[in-house]
């Protein structure tokens, strides 16, 4: 099978939730250009509304609460609140295999002056449940999507925050439901949808590898109960505010975030997933199961803003999707196997496994072909014009 791409951007028409249009262009493609159309001293108003609906009436307590991974966009949206007066409580949901880099930029988030509670779950359990998800659904980070999004819900609760102001959006082009006039609380339902777990349930855990139920509060959402009663909420960042990756960085880094010394493995760029040693894992996952990797994703948002044409952005992703990935960000593969108690040849076991063998080479006898490097070759590897 020859992957199509959109005619714009070079995204394959693999990519789950991507559709194509009569005239080839995607729906990320799409979007981006109405977002060109946006009044954004409005959308600023609407944000300065919401911010103003939800701040306590006293100052007795945060104005809102920061999901936030130490990364460029989390600083850009903490420096972005302070700028609007705010005082947010920021909360990190510690990455799994966390790196020096990564607590460099965790700390300095801090010392752009917010109160910040980091919750770090059983590591003991967190390796079964990275091994569980990397066998049962080919994705090592499984468990690290589940608590980025349950970790900061049960704080807002426990802490009686309602608004939680999230950064971008990719699925959709909206604000979020505070925008909303009314019944604007967040559901568990509208919390797990927006999750996206790869049909592998939380409560499916229980009873395999002795995870119990009392080893995943953590990765529980707060009952409609509890949510309604906080009447937790949440918006956008990205909907208000101009947003764009490379902007976030700089403006980051004028704040004394730290970037790679050199192009992040398999990516294009030094300043984006830099704190945690398993990214590589799962996003050559993505390559395995959909043909693309990170340096197209990359790519895409470099050819939509016009900061590389269709032609260059694809070399540059031909130079570094797909990589069998041996190390990242300097931690080897043989490290995080160690760490989730796999053996390597379990794990190209498990790579073939979930490899779309009709997106790649394969031999006479339906073996994928591998380079010595155990790299594999895409099958209809050129741009259509
Ligand atoms: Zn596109």
């Amino acid at each position: 099978m020859h992957l199509k791409y959109c005619q714009r951007c070079v995204m394959p028409h693999t990519k789950p939730d991507l559709l194509i249009d009569a005239e080839g262009v995607c729906n990320a493609c799409r979007a981006y250009e109405n977002r060109r159309q946006v009044d954004w001293d409005q959308r600023k108003k609407e944000l300065l509304q919401i911010l103003d609906r939800y701040a306590p009436a006293n100052g007795s307590n945060y104005d809102c609460l920061i999901p936030v991974s130490g990364g460029k966009d989390s600083h850009y949206q903490v420096i972005r609140m302070l700028e609007l007066g705010r005082n947010p409580l920021c909360v990190t949901a510690t990455t799994d295999y966390l790196t020096d880099l990564g607590r460099h930029n965790i700390e300095n988030i801090k010392k752009l002056g917010v109160d910040y509670i980091e919750v770090s779950v059983n590591p003991q359990v967190r390796c079964k449940i990275n091994r569980l998800a990397l066998r049962q659904v080919g994705d090592i980070s499984w468990p690290e999507h589940v608590t980025i999004f349950t970790i900061p819900v049960r704080i807002a609760v426990q802490f009686g925050i309602p608004l939680i102001v999230w950064g971008e959006n990719s699925q959709n082009e909206y604000g979020g439901p505070a925008n909303a006039a009314k019944d604007n609380v967040l559901t568990r339902r509208w919390l797990e949808e927006f999750g996206g777990l790869l049909g592998l349930r939380v409560s499916d855990l229980i009873g395999q590898d002795g995870i119990r139920e009392k080893d995943l509060i953590q990765y529980t959402y707060p009952t409609n109960e509890e949510l309604s009663r906080v009447g937790v909420t949440g918006i956008f960042l990205g909907y208000y505010l101009p947003w764009d990756g490379l902007a976030n960085a700089l403006i980051a880094q004028a704040h004394g975030f730290r970037t790679y010394h050199q192009c992040v493995e398999g990516s294009m760029v030094n300043y984006e997933n830099i704190d945690n040693g398993q990214v590589r894992i799962h996003d050559y996952f993505k390559f395995l199961k959909f043909g693309f990797d990170r340096a197209t994703d990359l790519a895409c948002m470099a050819v939509r803003r016009g900061r590389l044409s269709r032609q260059d952005a694809w070399k540059i992703v031909r130079m570094h999707d797909g990589k069998f990935p041996w190390s990242y960000l300097g931690v080897p593969l043989d490290v995080i196997l160690k760490q989730i108690d796999i053996s390597f040849e379990e794990f190209v076991g498990i790579c073939d496994r979930f490899t779309n063998k009709k997106l790649f080479a394969c031999d006479a006898r339906g073996n994928l072909i591998k380079d010595r490097d155990g790299n594999l070759t895409l099958l209809g590897n050129a741009l259509e014009a």
